[in-house]
């Protein structure tokens, strides 16, 4: 009888190790379903960036993906499969890691950039412009007066002149089918030049802003561009005085009320092979497209019994990425060109100036690529004539911003043949529009911390100075 007595009170008095055995089971299986969920999360990951690198023939980003896949999914499994000392704490010390850099890199942070929404105070001269000079033919008047009241250009441009020149046959990157392709669509673009501008129905036709304008922007996706934006246009966007064409040296004067600024994609396959052929035959093409979308929605708006002219490639009357940029499709970044939210700067600009009644887009905040450019300089690192400038942003007529030395980039295009484009080629904002990318990118507008993250990891799969690609195989008969 003593004895049933005694094992009824061990018994009892064992029940509360029941419940901390109980706990420490409930806790042991949590952290184990963390660490596998944790580990499995991260390798799915890493396989899916695998597996859309590899769709992207970025085979060193692919590769790299591969072992991080297995690398980050190794130290969970063996901490869910086996036991030891200290399990537990090692467990719970590497989820935290985790789970606080996610927390750390994810927490919007963005300090104020400095410089905001300034405005050029001055405006720029077309004949100024690289194309413009290139445009001057020795021995003729506009040469003479050009260099005699621009003495300190005219060392530079002699070097220029020196080289083949684009699209020469005596060029380093002469490829006689994208050579070839390129001259077609200069051709065509310079037929279309004369018709940017032409007569206005003479009934006007009453339209609603707030509609004309949603027509205006559905049309013109519908059409292809990748994006489309209104502004007012402003005195700063235009030049003073025409480089090119029939009207040299002629003062601008474009009264209109509105711009509307269209942007195309350029394809990135084309573009990886910069500074090769591919390159040049790919921006013409889109130069191209973009022109004839604007001739198109400048007839349009003419047959309405409006005003409306295009602006397209060798005949301008503003400065393109100006327009778009108040026009809230991007930003102005370190090479100098418009930086779109989803493809950086793998695009080319066209607008049309109308005083048909619209609706205006505000210019957006894209102060995130202000600070990406100020950190990142891969365009600089690649610029084979170290054109674009590493320091940070000057005051240059009233505006913060980066200068490239024109003259040293249009000499190098004089030599390759081509536009080169390795800058935007390498840009980490002109990775393909797609959702791993557009993630990143949404990381790097949200936080200052996650650039830098952003920016050592892209050095890291791309390489800080990935190399050119080769032609695709049709163009490389
Ligand atoms: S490569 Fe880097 S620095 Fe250059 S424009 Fe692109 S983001 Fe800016
Ligand atoms: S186009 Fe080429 S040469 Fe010109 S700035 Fe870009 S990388 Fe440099």
């Amino acid at each position: 009888m003593l004895k049933i007595l005694a094992l009824q009170q061990s018994i009892i008095a064992s029940f509360p190790k029941f419940e901390t055995l109980e706990k420490l089971l409930v806790q042991q299986s949590i952290i184990n379903i963390l660490l596998l969920g944790t580990g499995l999360i991260l390798f799915l990951v890493m396989f899916y960036v695998k597996i859309v690198s590899f769709s992207e023939k970025e085979y060193r980003a692919s590769g790299i993906a591969f072992i991080f896949s297995t690398v980050f999914f190794a130290p969970f499994l063996f901490l869910y499969l086996y036991d030891f000392p200290y399990k537990d704490i090692i467990s719970v010390s590497l989820l935290a890691i985790v789970y606080l850099s996610i927390i750390l890199l994810f927490i919007p942070i963005r300090p104020k950039i400095k410089g905001g929404f300034q405005v050029p105070k001055e405006k720029h001269d077309e004949r100024n412009v690289m194309f413009s000079r290139n445009e001057l033919k020795p021995g003729t008047k506009q040469f003479d007066l050009y260099y005699s009241n621009n003495a300190d250009k005219k060392y530079l441009d002699d070097k220029f002149r020196e080289k083949p020149g684009l699209l020469s046959p005596d060029s380093s990157m002469y490829h006689p089918f994208s050579f070839a392709s390129a001259h077609a669509n200069l051709e065509v673009i310079e037929a279309l030049k004369p018709i940017v501008n032409g007569p206005v129905a003479e009934q006007e036709i009453n339209v609603e802003a707030s509609k004309i304008s949603n027509y205006l922007k559905t049309w013109s996706k519908k059409l292809g561009v990748y994006s489309v934006g209104i502004t007012e246009l402003k005195d700063y966007h235009l030049y003073s005085h025409k480089g090119r064409g029939d009207l040299y040296g002629e003062e601008i004067s474009n009264k209109q009320k509105y711009a509307i600024a269209i942007t195309i994609e350029m394809d990135n396959e084309m573009m990886q092979t910069a500074p090769k052929g591919s390159v040049v035959m790919e921006s013409t093409q889109q130069y191209l497209s973009s022109g004839t979308i604007a001739l198109q929605l400048a007839y349009f708006i003419r047959n309405l019994g409006y005003s409306a002219r295009a602006h397209i490639d060798g005949n301008y009357e503003l400065i393109c990425p100006l327009v778009a940029r108040d026009a809230g499709l991007g930003e102005i970044g370190r090479m100098g060109l418009l930086m779109t939210p989803k493809l950086g700067p793998r695009v080319r600009i066209a607008v049309i100036t109308t005083d048909i009644p619209l609706v205006i887009d505000k210019r957006k905040d894209f102060s995130s690529v202000i600070d990406f450019c100020g950190i990142c300089k891969k365009c600089a690192d690649v610029c084979p004539s170290s054109s674009i400038s590493f320091n940070n942003r000057e005051e240059i007529t009233g505006v913060l911003r980066w200068k490239i030395n024109s003259e040293a980039c249009f000499t190098y295009w004089c030599t390759s043949g081509t536009d080169c484009g390795r800058c935007m080629a390498v840009c980490p904002y002109a990775h393909p529009n797609n959702y791993m990318h557009n993630f990143i990118r949404w990381g790097i507008n949200n936080s200052y911390i996650f650039r830098r993250f952003a920016l050592y990891m892209d050095d890291l799969f791309y390489g800080r100075k990935p190399k050119s690609r080769n032609f695709p195989s049709w163009i490389d008969m």
